[in-house]
């Protein structure tokens, strides 16, 4: 069973269509990345895939639930890391954790002891105890996605987390998210910025509401850089 399907999705505001016919299937345990220059949709996609917007065309699936018909099923198996921040700065590391953990019914010492795993797999451990406010923004991003993971979600979605970012943090987010989609987790990553995109990592091609490609990195490039390979295509608006 594929951990996250779209079937013929499609939204509109108002007279603009942001999103239209848009399938696709994420292979568990893989880095995906939803690639699309900005206006491709991908923000209206993850506000569907978190149910902030809803949609009457379509389906959306997690883990086998559909997510109009059993959301809290299907929200339980997906983790988000927005593109704003959403942490409160005068909070510990630790507390962070734990506050979240409580909003998804987590408490005591499973909250503490998840707190703690999260935080290692981000290499964040030992940061435990300190605010946020003192925290780089390489660094509260790893906790944001470690905080994304406490409820242990099947898949993990990600829109631009790197925003903002120097190059070096932006290299070791990128590095620690594709590690976890190596152990397991199924990793939606959406961006515009190809140098984000590993040749192993499956790629969907967004652009005007429309997916233009869906394969692997390295056969969407056949040995050419990927982004003039993304250029030509979003350029053209052609399917590959
Ligand atoms: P991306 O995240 O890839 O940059 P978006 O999902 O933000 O793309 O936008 C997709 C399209 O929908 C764009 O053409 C954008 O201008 C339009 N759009 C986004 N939000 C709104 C809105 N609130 N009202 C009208 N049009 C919108």
């Amino acid at each position: 069973m594929t951990a996250l399907e779209l079937v013929d999705l499609g939204y509109s505001y108002g007279a603009k269509r942001a999103l239209d016919g848009v399938s696709f299937a994420l292979r568990p345990g893989r880095f995906t990345a939803l690639l699309g220059p900005n206006g491709a949709g991908k923000s209206t996609l993850f506000s569907l895939l978190t149910r902030l917007f809803v949609t009457k065309e379509g389906r959306i699936t997690v883990a086998g639930h559909d997510i109009a018909k059993e959301p809290r099923a299907a929200l339980s198996k997906i983790g988000v890391v927005f593109q704003q921040p959403t942490l409160d700065l005068d909070m510990s590391v630790a507390m962070n954790m734990r506050y979240f953990a409580a909003l998804h019914g987590i408490s005591g010492r499973e909250a503490a002891r998840r707190a703690q795993e999260a935080l290692e797999r981000l290499g964040m451990a030992e940061r435990a105890g300190e605010t946020v406010r003192g925290l780089n923004g390489g660094h509260r991003r790893r906790m944001e996605i470690a905080r994304a993971l406490i409820h242990r979600p099947e898949v993990l979605l990600l829109d631009e987390a790197t925003v903002g970012l120097d190059f070096k943090s932006r290299q070791d987010i990128v590095a620690h998210v594709h590690e976890l989609a190596a152990g397991g987790l199924t990793v939606l990553w959406a961006t515009h910025l190809v140098d984000e995109i590993h040749d192993s990592d499956d790629v969907v091609v967004l652009h005007r509401g429309h997916v233009l490609a869906h394969d692997t990195a390295a056969e969407l490039r056949k040995g050419r850089p990927l982004a003039d390979v993304f250029i030509e295509m979003t350029a053209t608006g052609e399917t590959a």
